[in-house]
């Protein structure tokens, strides 16, 4: 997201999630009645609370999918109070489950990957998980907390706990030539674990 009203209970309590004004970076419509370009600007003039500082130990390329996957991920295992003795399950490995794993894992809880196959086992227990499951094996699930990504001063928050324990997502960078490639991968679940466009390239 890119701007709020600033004013309503959301806003104030620091969850951007504005009832009256969000504008969503993504096709988003600001207050002046202009589209928002998403990710895929090269340049962008936004409102200073809606900045965040990215610490010089993350790179560009990995802290774009920390504004998505990241905190996404961080914010549900924040709310819930996370840290050493919880339990985590965290289902499916993909560009949000290999985040999950990380953050959980250094948040100190156990964490356990319930995935469709053994094929990430090895990526999985290597970022962090203390167990490793096929979803056909019976296994109890853990309860989820769901967020719609999260607000801005969460958003710092996770990107500075990143950088403290040295957490980045796994990432692929391309080219803009490289999109419709990367699309038909991302379709075949052939992505570690997430693409990354240069917009350089663009
Ligand atoms: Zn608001």
């Amino acid at each position: 997201m890119v701007d709020s009203c600033g004013e309503c209970d959301h806003c104030r309590n620091g969850e951007e999630y504005c009832l009256k004004a969000n504008v969503p970076t993504y096709a988003g419509v600001d207050k002046y009645g202009e589209p928002a370009q998403g990710g895929y600007s090269t340049h962008i003039v936004v409102t200073e609370n809606f900045v965040v500082r990215i610490p010089d130990t993350i790179g560009l390329d990995a802290a774009a999918p920390l504004l998505c996957a990241g905190i996404t991920t961080y914010s549900p295992l924040n709310h819930w109070g996370v840290g050493p003795g919880s339990k985590v399950a965290v289902v499916g490995m993909g560009g949000l489950g290999h985040m999950a794993v990380q953050i959980a894992h250094a948040m100190g809880a156990e964490v356990t990957v319930l995935s469709h196959t053994l094929k990430k086992k090895a990526d999985g227990l290597q970022l962090g998980a203390d167990h490793y499951y096929a979803t056909s094996d019976p296994e109890t699930y853990g309860k989820l907390a769901g967020s719609m990504i999260g607000g801005i001063r969460e958003t710092q928050e996770m990107l500075d706990f990143c950088a403290k324990h040295h957490i980045a997502p796994m990432i692929e960078v391309i080219s803009a030539d490289q999109i419709d490639e990367a699309y038909e991968r991302v379709l075949a679940s052939d992505v570690k674990y997430r693409f990354v466009i240069d917009v350089s390239t663009m």
